[in-house]
């Protein structure tokens, strides 16, 4: 049986209460890459320090921040004045809100902006707001000048847990998603929890799905924290949301460190409910379902896989589903086209050397990737999802 296993992968980068050597209440983590290292922080109205937190990393040169039209009066604005308050020049530039926003063209206009700007290698590029504006951020950050200094300061849940770490950049071309972008680290990434209180319910669920997916790849334990407190996180109260947002973050920190670029087969570990989920999203043309919805659907998916499989048993299926609708996240895809589905997922990245990859738990909080999943087994349980 070919098959890679992680079993218990440590988390290393884990910050305890009891940790002397990271005395930062907020430090979620620390990333580990080739280049150095950089801080993963979250706490709640953290934007207010942000001043204080380039100080400390010697960013004190003028900053570029990048944002969208919905998050700019809401955080976009805070995190200027806290620069500001510190004597660190900020700029704001002000991208439309959405996926659309991830392309040459506005680049181009923002690398002109930089350009008239007269902008310096040693000075920062913030990007403020959900995974596009981390993205293209990032790619600016990665290209102008041949690197310039870049900060994350996510605001959407799916940015703070997921998108914001680990370094990957890109922006989209009309053939498909990411196409063009690179590995390129930030300094730093710093959350504030509360910005989380202005997401709409749909946005805020989507992305307790990544992290319900990180507790059930790699800690039990955080499973049973969502268990236990799910209406306290839904309404995004503080102590708590933000103590499982760190705790995630640290799941992610941890992987990407082990496996910068995708090239050791851990970091496909997070894509567990992926495979599925990409092609719902693509095969509905990115109208119906959010990505966390298609990897709530997907994670629903290989849980039924593995179970026929023997990997696990039924009850840690109806565990899963029972998790994920109390997020309100769909658990099944009804009424899609099974063709599909199937036609998106022959072209999933996951695919080498011709067997797809295929992430699947053994129980909770212990994933393995298997490649020996049956094609029957697959078409059968798209089918059930969209029966
Ligand atoms: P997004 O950036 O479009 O944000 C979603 C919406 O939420 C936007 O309208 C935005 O204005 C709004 N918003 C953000 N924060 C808000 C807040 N606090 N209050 C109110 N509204 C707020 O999308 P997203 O879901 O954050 O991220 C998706 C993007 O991330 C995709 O482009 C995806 O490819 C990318 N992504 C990247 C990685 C990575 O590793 N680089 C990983 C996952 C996803």
């Amino acid at each position: 049986m070919k098959s890679l296993r992680y079993v218990g992968l440590e988390l290393r980068n884990r910050v305890t209460d009891g940790d002397l050597i990271m005395p930062d209440q907020d430090l979620a983590a620390q990333v580990n890459h080739s280049g150095g290292s950089y801080p993963v922080v979250a706490g709640w109205g953290l934007i207010n320090s942000l001043g204080d937190r380039f100080m400390d990393l010697g960013l004190t040169r003028t900053a570029y921040i990048i944002t969208d039209e919905n998050v700019m009066n809401l955080y976009g604005r805070n995190v200027q004045r806290a620069l500001q308050s510190r004597d660190i020049p900020a700029h704001c530039v002000i991208i439309p809100a959405g996926e659309t926003s991830k392309s040459f063209e506005l680049a181009q206009a923002i690398y002109s902006w930089l350009a008239d700007l007269k902008a310096e290698r040693g000075h920062t590029i913030i990007s403020v707001g959900g995974g596009v504006a981390g993205d293209l951020g990032g790619f600016i950050a990665a290209t102008y000048l041949r690197g310039m200094a870049w900060v994350q300061v996510p605001t959407s849940m799916a940015a703070m847990v997921d998108a914001s770490i680990g370094g990957k950049v890109a922006i989209n071309l009309p053939q498909a998603k990411n196409l063009v972008g690179s590995f390129y680290q930030p300094k730093g990434v710093f959350a504030d929890v509360q910005s989380l209180s202005t997401l709409g319910k749909r946005e805020l669920s989507e992305g307790w799905a990544e992290a319900i997916k990180h507790g059930f790849i790699l800690d039990a334990s955080l499973v049973d924290v969502f268990e236990e407190h799910e209406e306290a996180l839904m309404d995004v109260e503080p102590e708590i949301a933000t103590e499982v947002i760190r705790r995630s973050m640290a799941i992610k920190a941890d992987v990407v460190s082990q496996d910068e670029r995708e090239t050791l087969g851990i970091r496909i570990m997070l894509n567990y409910g992926h495979t599925i989920g990409h092609a719902l999203e693509s095969s509905t043309e990115y109208g119906q379902f959010f990505h966390g919805e298609g990897v709530s659907v997907g994670m629903m998916g290989a849980a039924s896989m593995a179970q026929e499989m023997g990997l696990h048993s039924r009850e840690l299926v109806e565990r899963q589903r029972h998790l994920l609708e109390r997020f309100n996240l769909p658990t099944a895809a009804k009424g899609v086209n099974v063709d599909d589905i199937l036609k998106g997922m022959s072209l999933d990245k996951k695919v080498q050397g011709g067997s797809k990859r295929w992430v699947m738990l053994e129980e909770v909080g212990r994933s393995v990737v298997r490649t020996d999943v049956p094609e029957e087994l697959v078409e059968k349980t798209v089918r059930e999802l969209v029966s």
